[in-house]
């Protein structure tokens, strides 16, 4: 057994500061049962913990470090620029220097504004598309995940509801009601809440990719219509691409699939590690921000200076030709090794994929396309392959509806290292969960 005492130790403490001893829920490790590991330092592919245990790291900090721990061309420009001063809160050369490599290689967006998170620019889009279209209701998908923004935080209503109820206390009905919550890969129940809220839509927003509840992938021509049908109905489609914006290529889900929403989020990556968040549409659709327009949005840390470099370092590297193939041709490679040896022992698992995205699904069915289609048994499973690949030395997010992500640091060695402990983990998982049923 690895020993974990410090980091028991500095979870004990961080319990009398935190609620859960956390920051952000997930990291407690609620649903794998165990404890959090406190990180100590990271660099390329590897993360040491408070023990000095080393790992080889699939969450890369959930999404942000496509390039991976440390990279120098961010650590160097964010050194740089802190050199500098840390926050002016007044324009600077940083803020225009990414917002012009992103526009000049972005055919979905013409102006974008930074913020701070990933929730913050989906707070923002949809009060930009509410104040654009003059309407109030939102349509959002069962699945996805959008931030801890109030009227996003909504589940599907009970029986015929269309409209939601909320998913966290303290989010008033009144709130939840504004949003109409829809199962995914259902066209039918889209047209009809069209039908009946015809002239009350703002704005639809998907994860085109969704990644939040497991990998959730669509058709393009399923995402295509959700557009074109919004369109007819004179509201916006806003894609959250705060996961896939600049994974599954420069210009995201919408580049990646070929198609043209109004509004569109990032985060994650677009900081380099920092925290940054952005949304951008058209400069029609964006005159209605002010100062410029009536909708209200502003920030004193937003465009910080050392955040729009390390975002400048890590997108420059990611506008570079080849940069996306290779990075999905090596996750095919990783993905491959660990489905044909589960299939070599008829596993019922399946490894998705979208760019340097997987997830390991325990599924026999060839796509999950909605979140009702994962089995209720997953949790189990993934508890004992957790635990094992703890063991091993492989770190993923502590959750089963949580993905992975590849970086460019990781080597074609390390993946099949990987590979062959997560294969021989499922194997564990599987033995472990048929001899406590016997
Ligand atoms: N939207 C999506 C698709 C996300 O995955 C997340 C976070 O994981 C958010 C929004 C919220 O971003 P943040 O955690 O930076 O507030």
């Amino acid at each position: 057994m690895l020993n974990r005492s410090t980091s028991e130790k500095l979870y004990e403490e961080s319990s009398k500061y935190f609620p859960g001893g956390v920051n952000s829920p997930v990291r407690a490790f609620k649903s794998v049962e165990g404890k959090p590991v406190f990180i100590t330092k990271a660099d390329g592919y590897k993360i040491w913990d408070a023990d000095g245990n080393e790992f080889i790291d699939f969450c890369c900090s959930w999404g942000p470090l496509i390039l991976g721990h440390n990279h120098p061309g961010i650590r160097n420009a964010v050194f740089e620029a802190a050199a500098n001063g840390l926050s002016f809160g007044a324009p600077t050369i940083q803020e225009n220097l990414l917002a012009g490599l992103i526009l000049r290689k972005n055919k979905v967006i013409e102006k974008i504004r930074f913020v701070s998170s990933g929730t913050e620019a989906v707070m923002s889009a949809t009060r930009l598309a509410r104040g654009y279209t003059g309407r109030n209701k939102i349509i959002k998908f069962e699945g996805c995940y959008h931030g801890h923004v109030d009227h996003l935080l909504v589940k599907a209503g009970s029986g015929l509801a269309t409209f939601g109820t909320s998913s966290s206390a303290g989010v008033p009905e009144g709130f939840a009601k504004e949003t109409i919550v829809l199962p995914l890969n259902d066209l039918g129940a889209y047209k009809q809440a069209f039908e009946e809220y015809k002239d009350e839509i703002a704005a639809v927003i998907v994860e085109p990719i969704p990644a939040n509840n497991g990998l959730l992938l669509q058709e393009k021509e399923y995402l295509s219509k959700l557009i074109e049908i919004a369109h007819e109905n004179c509201a916006l489609m806003i894609f959250d691409e705060v996961i896939s914006g600049f994974r599954v290529g420069f210009e995201g889900a919408a580049g990646y699939y070929g198609l043209k929403p109004d509004i569109v989020t990032y985060g994650k990556i677009i900081g380099g590690g920092m925290p940054v968040g952005a949304y951008g549409a058209s400069s029609k659709v964006m005159s209605y921000i002010a100062p410029e327009g009536d909708v209200y949005q502003a920030g004193t840390l937003s465009g910080n200076p050392v955040s729009m470099a390390a975002g400048y370092a890590q997108l420059s590297v990611l506008a570079q030709d080849g940069f996306y193939e290779q990075m999905e041709a090596k996750t095919q490679e990783f993905v491959g090794q660990i489905q044909s040896a589960v299939d070599a022992e008829s596993l019922p698992v399946k490894v998705f994929t979208a760019g340097s995205i997987f997830w390991i699904a325990f599924t026999d069915q060839d796509k999950i396309q909605s979140a009702d289609a994962i089995s209720e048994k997953s949790g189990h499973l993934f508890k004992r392959m957790y635990a094992y690949l703890l063991e091993k030395g492989i770190y993923l997010g502590p959750s089963g509806f949580e993905v992975g992500f590849v970086s460019e640091a990781h080597t074609k060695e390390v993946l099949e290292q990987a590979a062959n402990h997560i294969a021989d983990a499922l194997k564990y998982a599987f033995k472990e969960q048929t001899s406590q049923a016997l």
